[in-house]
C-alpha cells in the first residue's frame, strides 16, 4: 500500500470523483478526512470506508468559508496529529448564458472553485512546511482540475475561469512550496460518470455531442480519475510538480470529431 500511515483530505468527497479519491487513498493505506459540506453523504463514506477496513472520519466543510476552513484544519490534527495529503476536489458548475450571469453567480462559483482551494491549499501547505521544519518527510497537494481549464464553455463561464485559475494556482503554489519538498500539482478530467454527468448523458444528442469528443468512446470513469490522483499523491509521482495530468479520453489532441454508434452506452 504505497500511502501507508499518510493523512489525506478530499474536500467535496461525499460523492463522484471525490468519493472515489477518498476510497482509492483508504485502500492504499491512508487515513482519510472526508471534507463536505453534505453531512449526510460524507458520514455516509467515511463509514463505508471503515466498514471496508479503511480510516476515515467525516468533516462538515464548506470550503468557500474561511471559519470551515480553519475548523477542518483543527479537526484533521486533533484526529490525526498530522496532514501529508490533500485532494482539492470539491466544486460546483454556473448554468447561465454569459449575457445573463450574475455577479452573485461568478461569486459563487469562484469561491468553491478556485478560493476555495487557495484558502485550503494555503492553510495546509502552512501545516506541511511546520511538519516539515520538525523532520517530517513533505506531504503532497492535488488540485482537481478540468478540461474547462482549456476549452471555454459560453454557458459555464464562471467554472470554466475558476478551472483556468486552478491552473496557474496550481503552478504558483507548487513553486512557492518546492523549496520545502512539498509537490502540487492538478488532474485535468474530461466527462466522467458522475452521478450528474449519468443524468445529462441519458439524453441521446448530449451522449453523441460528449462521445463525438471522446476518441476512447466511452464516459471516464471516477475511479479512473482517483488512479491519477494516486499516482500524483504518492512516491512514483516524487519528481512531478507543478503539473497538470488531463485524463479525458483522448478530447485534448482531438481537432475535429470522432464518429459515435447509435445507442451506445455512455
Ligand atoms: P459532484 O457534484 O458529483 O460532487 C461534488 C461534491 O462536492 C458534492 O458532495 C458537493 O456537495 C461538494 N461540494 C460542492 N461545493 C462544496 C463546498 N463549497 N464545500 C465543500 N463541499 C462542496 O462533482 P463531481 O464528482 O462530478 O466533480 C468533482 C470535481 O471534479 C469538481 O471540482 C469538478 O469540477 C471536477 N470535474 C468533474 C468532471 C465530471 O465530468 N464529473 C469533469 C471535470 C472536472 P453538494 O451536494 O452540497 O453540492
Amino acid at each position: 500500500m504505497a500511502l501507508t500511515g499518510k493523512v489525506a483530505i478530499v474536500t467535496g468527497a461525499a460523492r463522484g470523483i471525490g468519493q472515489a479519491c477518498a476510497e482509492r487513498l483508504a485502500r492504499e493505506g491512508a487515513k482519510v478526512i472526508v471534507a463536505d459540506r453534505d453531512e449526510a453523504g460524507g458520514e455516509r463514506i467515511a463509514a463505508d470506508i471503515r466498514e471496508d477496513g479503511g480510516e476515515a472520519a467525516f468533516v462538515s466543510c464548506d470550503v468557500s468559508e474561511r471559519l470551515d476552513v480553519r475548523n477542518l484544519l483543527a479537526a484533521t490534527l486533533e484526529t490525526y496529529d498530522a496532514i501529508d495529503l490533500l485532494v482539492n476536489n470539491a466544486g460546483i458548475i454556473d448554468d447561465a448564458p454569459f449575457l445573463e450571469l450574475s455577479e452573485a453567480e461568478f461569486d459563487r462559483v469562484l469561491a468553491t472553485n478556485l478560493k476555495g482551494a487557495f484558502l485550503l491549499g494555503q492553510a495546509v501547505a502552512r501545516q506541511m512546511v511546520s511538519q516539515v521544519e520538525a523532520g517530517a518527510a513533505p506531504g503532497a497537494i492535488v488540485n482537481m482540475s478540468s478540461i474547462n481549464a482549456h476549452f471555454a464553455l459560453p454557458d459555464h463561464v464562471a467554472y470554466s475561469v475558476s478551472k483556468g485559475g486552478l491552473t496557474q494556482l496550481t503552478k504558483a503554489m507548487a513553486l512557492a512550496l518546492a523549496p520545502h519538498g512539498i509537490r502540487v500539482n492538478a488532474v485535468a478530467p474530461g466527462s466522467i460518470l458522475t452521478p450528474l454527468l449519468a443524468e445529462v448523458a441519458k439524453d441521446e444528442t448530449m451522449r453523441r455531442r460528449i462521445l463525438s469528443r471522446t476518441p476512447l468512446g466511452r464516459l471516464g470513469r471516477p475511479e479512473e480519475i482517483a488512479g491519477v490522483v494516486a499516482f500524483l499523491l504518492g512516491e512514483d509521482a516524487a519528481y512531478v510538480t507543478g503539473e497538470t495530468i488531463t485524463a479525458d479520453g483522448g478530447r485534448m489532441p482531438l481537432n475535429y470529431t470522432v464518429p459515435v454508434e447509435k445507442g451506445g452506452s455512455p
